[in-house]
C-alpha cells in the first residue's frame, strides 16, 4: 500500500477523540521529528470502513448522554480501530491517546466534575473508565502508561481534556495546509508572543485564552466560560442563572429564533444565497457576537480572535458586523490596536486534533505546530 510520509520523520503517533452530546468524533495525528502534527493519509484497507474519510477521521453518531458506560464503550471501540490502523502503517512508532470531551475536568486528574450535555460523564474517573473500557475491547490489562507497548501487551491510559480547551490548543498551532510552509503563528516577531483567544459558538459558547500557544485554564479548570458574561442586562434569564448570557444572543438556537427557520444550518445556507430575513438575523447575530468580543478585548487584550463552531460557517456575513460592533464598543476603541477576528481553520476536527496533540505533549514530545490537511 502507498502512504505518503509525513515531510520530516514520525517520532510518535497519537489517536484523538471527540466526545460531544450526540457525537464521537475520532482520528488520528502523526508527530514529525520537526514537532509538527501532520494528520496522515489512511490506507484504504483500514478497518471500521463505514464513516471513515481519506484521512481516517470517523465520526460516530450517539445516543447514550446519560449511560456513562456505554459512552466509554464506544470511545474505546473507536480508538481500537484507530489504533489497528495506525499500527498497520506503523508497527513500532510509540502510540498516546488523547479524549476531550463536553465537560468541566478537573486538570489534576482528568476526572470529570460536571457536564451539561454529558449525563452519564458527571462526577467520574474518566482515564481509568476509558482504560478499562478499552482493555475490554482489546482483551489486554490497562496500565497507568501514557503510551501504547509496541509489543501489546497493555492498554495505557488516556489524556482527557476540556474540548474547548483541545480546540484552542489546536487552533493557536495551526499552520496552514501541508504544502504550504510558514512560519508558526506565534512568531510576532517583536516579542509580545501570541495571544489568542477562541470562541466556539454552536449550542452554547465555549471558548479559550491561549497564550504562546498554553491553554489558560484559570485557577480551578474553569477559564473560558465567556457564553456566560451577561451582555444584555435586560436579556431574557439563562439556565445558569443568570440574565441576558452571550450564548443566549449569539448560540445557533438564537439565530434560528432571530431568523423563524428550524435550525440555525438553513438561517446559514438562506443567508449565504441572498435571502434578506436570514442576512438580517446573521447580521444581528454578529453584533451581538461584536459586543462580547469587545467586553473579551477590554478584559484580556488579545492579540486575534478565532471564531469556531457551527455557527461560523455564517463566515463574513457574521464577522463583518462583528468587527464593527467590537470597535464601536471597545474603550479606546479607534485609537487602539483592534485585534483581527477570523474563523477557525481546523472547524470540527480541533477537539480531536487537540486531544490528541495534547497527549502526545504531555507524554514527552513537544508540538509546535499542526498542519491541515490538504484535500
Ligand atoms: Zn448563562
Amino acid at each position: 500500500m502507498e502512504v505518503t510520509a509525513p515531510r520530516a520523520r514520525p517520532v510518535a503517533a497519537s489517536i484523538g477523540l471527540d466526545v460531544g452530546g450526540g457525537a464521537v468524533k475520532a482520528g488520528t495525528v502523526v508527530l514529525g521529528q520537526d514537532g509538527t502534527l501532520i494528520r496522515p493519509p489512511w490506507p484504504q484497507s483500514a478497518p471500521a470502513g463505514a464513516g471513515i474519510d481519506a484521512g481516517g477521521e470517523v465520526r460516530t453518531r450517539h445516543h447514550v448522554e446519560s449511560d456513562g458506560e456505554a459512552l466509554a464503550a464506544l470511545c474505546a471501540q473507536m480508538t481500537h480501530e484507530q489504533y489497528l490502523g495506525l499500527r498497520s502503517v506503523w508497527p513500532e512508532l510509540p502510540v498516546t491517546w488523547g479524549v476531550s470531551a463536553a465537560a468541566w475536568i478537573e486538570p489534576a486528574t482528568g476526572r470529570s466534575v460536571f457536564s451539561p450535555h454529558l449525563m452519564g460523564w458527571r462526577d467520574r474517573p474518566l482515564p481509568s473508565d476509558l482504560s478499562s473500557a478499552l482493555s475490554s475491547v482489546a482483551g489486554l490489562p490497562s496500565a497507568e502508561v501514557a503510551v501504547f507497548d509496541a509489543e501489546n501487551r497493555t492498554v495505557p491510559t488516556p489524556w482527557v481534556i476540556n474540548d474547548a480547551d483541545a480546540a484552542a490548543w489546536a487552533e493557536a498551532r495551526w499552520q496552514g495546509t501541508d504544502d504550504l510552509l510558514t512560519a508558526p503563528t506565534t512568531a510576532f516577531g517583536d516579542g509580545r508572543g501570541d495571544r489568542m483567544v477562541l470562541v466556539a459558538v454552536g449550542t452554547g459558547i465555549g471558548g479559550a485564552l491561549v497564550r504562546d500557544g498554553v491553554v489558560d485554564i484559570g485557577a480551578h479548570g474553569m477559564a473560558g466560560e465567556f457564553g456566560h458574561m451577561t451582555v444584555d442586562p435586560s436579556g431574557v434569564p439563562c439556565p445558569c442563572g443568570n440574565t441576558g448570557c452571550w450564548e443566549l444572543l449569539v448560540s445557533a438556537e438564537a439565530l434560528a429564533a432571530r431568523a423563524g427557520r428550524a435550525s440555525a444550518r438553513s438561517v446559514m445556507d438562506e443567508a449565504l444565497a441572498g435571502d434578506p430575513v436570514c442576512r438580517r438575523a446573521v447580521a444581528e447575530t454578529g453584533r451581538w457576537l461584536g459586543r462580547g468580543l469587545a467586553t473579551l478585548t477590554a478584559v484580556l487584550d488579545p492579540s486575534r480572535f478565532v471564531i469556531g463552531g457551527g455557527v461560523a460557517a455564517a463566515g463574513e456575513l457574521l464577522l463583518e458586523p462583528a468587527r464593527a460592533e467590537l470597535v464601536r464598543h471597545l474603550p479606546g476603541g479607534r485609537r487602539r490596536p483592534v485585534p483581527p477576528v477570523r474563523t477557525a481553520a481546523l472547524g470540527n476536527r480541533a477537539g480531536w486534533v487537540g486531544a490528541a496533540g495534547t497527549a502526545v505533549e504531555r507524554a514527552g514530545w513537544p508540538v509546535t505546530g499542526v498542519l491541515a490537511p490538504t484535500g
